[in-house]
């Protein structure tokens, strides 16, 4: 792969892409879910990060996440910022993966009010040619 063509993780980018974000974007081109953990600590990440914020290791590991969630809370988002105008009204739902993980992300496909405890799904989903996030879909 070119630096060109170079696959983004997220809907919009305020820093340097950094290695570990493109390897994590990679991973969800390939449909896995990738969390890391400090080997000093077992602290476990998602997304994952180069270092590790309670011991301050950089020796990290990569474990694949399994994709099954539990709604731990959302908010609905009618007043949206510019860049996410066009997707309002939109829900940001926070939740528990296994290992504790919380991940917050856009829960979508639901037509009703969510449930806090429902059954939901982390998907990757390619949002443009070279941006890939993840997203919460209804188990
Ligand atoms: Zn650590």
């Amino acid at each position: 792969m070119s630096s060109q063509e170079t696959m983004k993780f997220g809907y919009v980018t305020y820093e340097e892409v950094v290695p570990i974000a493109s390897e994590f974007a990679k991973y969800l081109e390939e449909g896995k879910i990738m969390g890391n953990r400090c080997k000093k600590c077992d602290t476990k990440f998602l997304p994952p990060r180069s270092g590790c914020n309670k011991c301050f290791s950089t020796d990290m590991e990569y474990f694949e996440v399994k994709p099954e969630a539990t709604l731990r809370g959302f908010t609905v988002i009618h007043f949206a910022p510019e860049s996410f105008s066009d997707k309002a009204p939109y829900i940001v739902a926070v939740g528990e993966l296994e290992n504790g993980l919380s991940v917050l992300a856009h829960l979508v496909g639901v037509t009703s009010m969510p449930d806090v405890g429902m059954k939901m799904k982390l998907v990757p989903q390619k949002i443009s040619k070279d941006r890939i996030v993840y997203k919460f879909t209804k188990a």
